[in-house]
Formats: C-alpha cells, structure tokens, sequence
C-alpha cells in the first residue's frame, strides 16, 4: 500500500449499526485501537427499525444464554458504558407451539438460576393474560423483567463511551475495496482514501452479503425483509407485555411514545441487500393483522399508525455468524442475527473481543 492512509488502526470496524457499535466500544473498552466506518449515520440503518426487544429465552440453551447476557448489559448499561439509557421493563410472554410445549417446559427448567424466566401453565398464563387473549394457550414462558431499549439511543451511547475510552468513528465513509498484500490484510478502500489495518470486523448487517461478494468471499448469508405494524388499538389495552407467540407466528410490544402495539409476522421475502428501511408491503399487512387477531382481542379492531420495513441479514441457522471467515486472515464477522441482533449485540461484542485480544473472558455478564 504506498498511498498515505486517511487513517489507521490495529481494528477497522464496517457498519455503525448496533453490532458494530457494541464491537467498537467492547474493543475500546479492553485499549484496542478500533476505528469504526459507518456508511450513512450510525445507527439510522437497520437498527432504527428495531423494536429493541430484550428477551431471554430461546429454544436452544445457548441462544438463551447470549440473550441473558444482552439483557443483563441492557439493564446495567450505564454501568458498563457510563451513559444512560432507559430499558423499560415491560415483561416478555412466549407461546409455544403446542408440539414445542414440553420441550420450553424443560428449557425453563434448565435454565434457573441462569436466565430469570418462569413456567406458567395453562391456567396461570390465562388468569394473568386471559384479557388479552383471543384463544386460550396451553403453556407459556414469563420473563417479567424483560423489556426493551431505544435501538438509536443504544447505538450512539455505545459509540460515545466507545469515543471517550479511545476509539475513533468516522460517519459518511463507506468501505469499499479489501486490500491485500500477499495474501496478509493491509487495509480498505474507501472514497475519502484508504484506512490502515491488519483486522476488519464486517458488521455490515444487510449488506454483508453483497459485500463479501465483491471481495470474493464465499458465504451462506442473505438479507430477508423484516416487517412490523405499529397498531393503534381501539379502546385501552393494559398490562401488556412484549411477547412471541409460535402458534400465530407473531410478535411485538407495546409501544409508550404512540399508545400503540407493534405487531410482526414473519415475511420470509429475501430482498436485495441493503441495511435499512424498505417500502412497506400491504399483503403482509393484512397477513400480519389476521395473525394478529387469532391471538389478542386488541388487533382486529386495531388502526394502523404506520409500518416498519427493513432488510435484515440472515444465516441458514439461528446460532448467528460472529467468527472469522474461514481462509480469509484478518476477517471477523458479526452478523446474520435473523431478526434478532440488538439483543444479541453485547454477546457478540465481547465475542468479537475475545477473538480480537485472546482474552478468555468475554462479556462481563454482571455475574
Ligand atoms: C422491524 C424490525 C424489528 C426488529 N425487532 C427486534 C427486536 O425487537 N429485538 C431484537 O433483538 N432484534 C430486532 N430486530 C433485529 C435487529 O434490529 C437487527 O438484528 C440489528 O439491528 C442489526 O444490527 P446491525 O448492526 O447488524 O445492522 P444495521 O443496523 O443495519 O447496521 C449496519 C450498518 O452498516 C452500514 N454499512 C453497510 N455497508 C457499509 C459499508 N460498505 N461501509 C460502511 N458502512 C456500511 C449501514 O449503513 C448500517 O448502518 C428487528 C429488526 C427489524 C427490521
């Protein structure tokens, strides 16, 4: 590389996302030198179409336990980072599907004392819910301190704290081209100049895919279309949590700013890579509000107050991609999170951490 570096660090970050965020604070944190790139303004891609749901459980035991650890960063998160901002405890209801029931039994069970979740039988998960409730569910797990945080506020505190302890962000500056010499990683291209460095780490959300295939990197990733209604109910809805519910395949929160419910509904629409918020899809709409309706009195009668659509990146499995890329030195991923990635992201930071420092350790999960 002979032309004079715009910049240079020991760690390029690619998306200011919210992964990319948590991953430049956590190196910042542990005095790597990190530099982050951020195409547009940081957070403003797909994170800001998040609902920041911060929920525990999960089907398989490990997804369960990175979840954990999201959710105990998110409650502590001025202590880990020195700013504050709000998570609001709204609890977190999930159904199962009934051929699923004993399986989310036994996983509550197994996870006592690690994840704060409980099992509520039919009759229980009716007298708390039953007002909500268009159909009576046969099982449910209850995570009364789950909630949510503001996806944007998350993303900049994290670049903040991330800035005070020593990392650099640069905003309106899209990576392009890798650049290598023999076969070692010197850096990236972008239209401002290049960017010295030995390691990126790809957090590139919906765009990943595309961009590994300019750099020749073969991968499994794909950017598929997440959309939610944001619902206006017709009368007062109280005491409503966040929840999942596999028997309509819907999920949502309450909304404090509009008085409104967000309701999603899987579209499984692969769309052309781009992070960020797409037109909105009226077929889904309905799709989404019929399933609504089967499971809580309030949708049907509900009005819309708008919708949120937005390209998310997607691996063939749930465990997310947060490795380096085989073959490929000095590549580390931080992605593929399958509509669930702000939860996920202070996992995936002190992941990225470990790989980057050696440093066992990982996450301080707050234990
Ligand atoms: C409607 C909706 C609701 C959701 N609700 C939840 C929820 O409740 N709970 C939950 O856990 N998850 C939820 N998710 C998923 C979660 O929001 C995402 O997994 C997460 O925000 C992804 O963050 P990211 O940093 O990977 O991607 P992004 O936020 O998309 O960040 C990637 C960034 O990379 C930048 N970029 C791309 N290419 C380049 C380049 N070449 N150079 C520089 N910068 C580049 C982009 O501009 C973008 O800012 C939801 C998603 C959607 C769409």
């Amino acid at each position: 590389m002979t032309e004079t570096p715009l910049a240079a660090a020991d760690v390029v970050v690619i998306g200011g996302g919210v992964v990319g965020a948590a991953v430049f604070h956590e190196l910042a944190d542990r005095g790597v030198s990190v530099l982050l790139v951020e195409r547009g303004r940081a957070g403003l891609g797909t994170t800001a179409w998040s609902g920041g749901i911060v929920r525990c459980y999960h089907d398989d035991p490990v997804l369960t336990a990175r979840a954990t650890v999201g959710w105990r960063y998110f409650r502590d998160f001025a202590a880990r980072t020195g700013i504050e901002v709000p998570f609001v405890e709204s609890g977190f209801l999930y159904v199962p599907h009934p051929s699923w029931l004993a399986h989310a039994r036994a996983a509550v069970v197994e996870a006592a004392g690690e994840a704060p979740m409980e099992w509520l039988e039919s009759t229980e998960a009716d007298l708390r819910f039953g007002h909500l409730l268009n159909a009576p569910v046969d099982g449910a797990v209850w995570e009364p301190r789950a909630g949510y945080a503001d996806p944007i506020d998350i993303t900049r505190a994290y670049l903040a704290a991330g800035r005070a302890k020593g990392g650099r962000v640069l905003e309106g500056v899209e990576a392009g081209e890798l650049l290598r010499t023999g076969g070692r990683l010197r850096g990236i291209r972008t239209r401002s100049g290049v960017i010295a460095a030995e390691r990126v780490v790809l957090a590139a959300g919906a765009d990943t895919p595309r961009l590994l295939d300019s750099w020749g990197v073969p991968h499994d990733l794909w950017a598929q279309a997440i959309q939610v209604e944001l619902r206006l109910p017709e009368g007062t809805v109280k005491d409503h949590p966040a929840y999942m519910d596999d028997v309509y395949d819907v999920n949502g929160r309450p909304d404090a700013e509009s008085g409104g419910m967000l309701l999603g509904h899987p579209t499984g629409q692969r769309v052309d890579g781009r992070a960020g918020g797409l037109p909105a899809d009226p077929d889904q709409t309905r799709r989404a509000v019929a399933a609504g309706s089967s499971r809580f009195r309030w949708a049907a009668e509900s009005a819309s107050l708008g919708t949120l659509r937005a390209a998310e990146c997607y691996a063939s499995d749930p465990s997310a991609r947060v490795a380096p890329v085989p073959g490929e030195t000095g590549i580390l991923l931080a992605t593929g999170f399958n509509g669930g990635g702000f939860k996920m992201a202070p996992w995936a930071a002190g992941e990225i951490a470990r790989l980057v420092t050696g440093d066992q350790t990982g996450v301080q999960t707050g234990d």
